[in-house]
């Protein structure tokens, strides 16, 4: 089996190629086969280096790996089908295209825009399906010659005989297609660029393509690319389309409406492990409610013929749930180290890796850490500017509850001293100024909680107070009081 991942450098990594590049790679690795990439870049005025570079970086990042293909972005072609971009092989599509002519399989064609926008609006008119009327497919040998001495450009056309085709697709099974519908479509632009249709077809023969597995986008590309296999006397590939990546309300996932470009994941703080694990089951499933695979798990389980026809909805939800749960599965060591970029570098590392039991049962994403803990290391005043004063106010109670529990909590923390200033020692110590005060426990910590930490939900209050120390916690407890003076009872 050699199978391909064939992205256009004309956007960034986007979150359907990356899915595609997935399951082409589990199909390769559970079959032993050999992966291949391919830089469609016959679009110069779209394709950039930087795109090409957040691809590969990215799809390094997934873990995904390929056997012959640039390994880097601009680096060396690896493989015995180099090159592997297509802009480097333009002489074998030129070769090509001058077969078809000669055998007849394709002509050249004169017709101006105006042209064909008058035929298209025909269509319309008459409500036929639009398609080229095939005008200078019946062009006389003499007006051939005529427009061939006039040197005007022509574009090359691909004569599309009017026969259905059939194949077997891996994913969805037996498909019908009736080419009759399509017309002859151009295959080489008038300025001698060659379009995807041609091209896509030659490189899968030049490089020895078995099974081309794609979004289901592609489908309807599929009959064209079987009648160019075959006037070009190609092997036929297997081809297997993948089903598309869906909104929550199922509408198409697009650069527009949707987050689709991997970086932006990344940044967020997906774990790519979670990631993959997640973009496995957009369309598949091993058919057993085990939820968390690696790589290697998932390769040894892929069965692209069970994967699903109808569109795939992207959960987020889902997405948060597995980041989760390969958050918690790490040890305090390993997420100090994934969090570290997120966290500054003026905190060493001892102390981060005393920072990390308290946000690791909460941690969603890895981009959520200065959100979380960023209260440890944010000077006062700023955590102060988080919050206003109602804020302070516990669910149950308004200024005057606040006040007191602030107040409860100034003695105890004023009493501590610092050999007692432990997490254990704390919530004693509130616990009982809190049935002192007269008020529920909960009541009682909102406020500190508050004061503290800037925020209504924090890692756990106790912790928090033993890792900030005795004065600044006493120094937030004051600030949060100064808040409290302007407000009336
Ligand atoms: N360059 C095409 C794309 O980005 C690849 C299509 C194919 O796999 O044939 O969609």
């Amino acid at each position: 089996m050699r199978v391909r991942m064939a992205p256009s450098p004309t956007g960034p990594l986007h979150i359907g190629t990356a899915r595609t590049s997935l399951y082409n790679y589990l199909a390769a690795r559970h079959a032993g086969g050999t992966y291949v990439l391919r830089i469609e870049d016959t679009d110069p005025a779209r394709s950039t280096d930087d795109f090409e570079r957040d691809i590969i970086d990215n799809l390094h990042w997934l873990g995904i790996s390929w056997d012959e293909g640039p390994q880097v972005a601009g680096g060396d072609d690896i493989g015995p089908h180099a090159p592997y971009r297509q802009s480097g092989r333009m002489e074998l599509y030129g070769r090509e295209a001058d077969r078809l002519l000669e055998t007849g399989s394709a002509y050249r064609c004169w017709c101006t825009t105006e042209e064909l926008d008058a035929v298209r609006r025909d269509q319309e008119t008459k409500r036929e399906p639009p398609r080229y009327n095939g005008r200078c497919r019946h062009l006389a040998e003499a007006e051939r010659a005529a427009h061939e001495a006039e040197g005007r450009p022509s574009v090359i056309r691909f004569k599309v005989e009017p026969e259905s085709v059939r194949f077997d697709d891996l994913v969805r099974g037996e498909i019908e297609f009736d080419n009759a519908l399509l017309g002859d479509f151009v295959i080489v632009r008038n300025d001698g660029m060659p379009l995807y249709h041609f091209v896509v077809v030659i490189d899968d023969e030049a490089m020895g393509i078995t099974d081309v597995i794609r979004g289901e986008d592609h489908l309807s590309n599929t009959p064209k690319h079987i009648a160019l296999i075959r006037a070009l006397g190609y092997r036929e590939p297997r081809f297997g389309h993948i089903p598309l990546i869906l909104n929550a309300d199922r509408s198409k996932m697009s650069k527009r409406k949707s987050q689709t470009a991997i970086t932006a994941y990344r940044e967020e703080g997906y774990l790519p492990e979670a990631f993959v694990n997640f973009m496995a089951f957009l369309g598949w499933s091993p058919g057993t409610e085990e939820e968390i695979f690696s790589l290697s798990e998932l390769a040894s389980r892929f069965d692209i013929a069970k994967v699903h026809h109808g569109g795939a909805v992207f959960d987020r939800d889902r997405l948060d749930h597995l980041n989760g749960v390969y958050i918690r599965a790490m040890t305090d060591e390993q997420l100090a180290l994934r969090v570290r970029p997120w966290v500054p570098e003026a905190i060493r590392d001892d102390d981060l890796l005393r920072l990390v039991p308290l946000i690791k049962e909460r941690l969603v994403k890895l981009g959520d850490v200065p959100d979380l803990i960023g209260f440890v290391w944010e000077p006062d005043e700023v955590v102060a500017g988080w919050y206003g004063p109602e804020l302070l106010y516990p669910k149950k109670g308004g200024p005057n509850e606040a006040r007191a529990a602030l107040e409860g909590a100034r003695e105890v923390l004023a009493e501590l001293d610092d050999a007692d200033f432990s997490a254990d020692v704390l919530e004693q110590r509130f616990r009982e100024a809190a049935e002192v005060a007269g008020m529920k426990a909960g009541d009682f910590f909102s406020p500190i909680r508050v004061a503290v930490t800037g925020r209504t939900i924090s890692p756990p209050l106790f912790a928090s107070l033993e890792m900030l120390g005795r004065d600044r916690s006493l120094a937030r407890v004051d600030d949060a009081r100064g808040k409290l003076t302007q407000v009336p009872a």
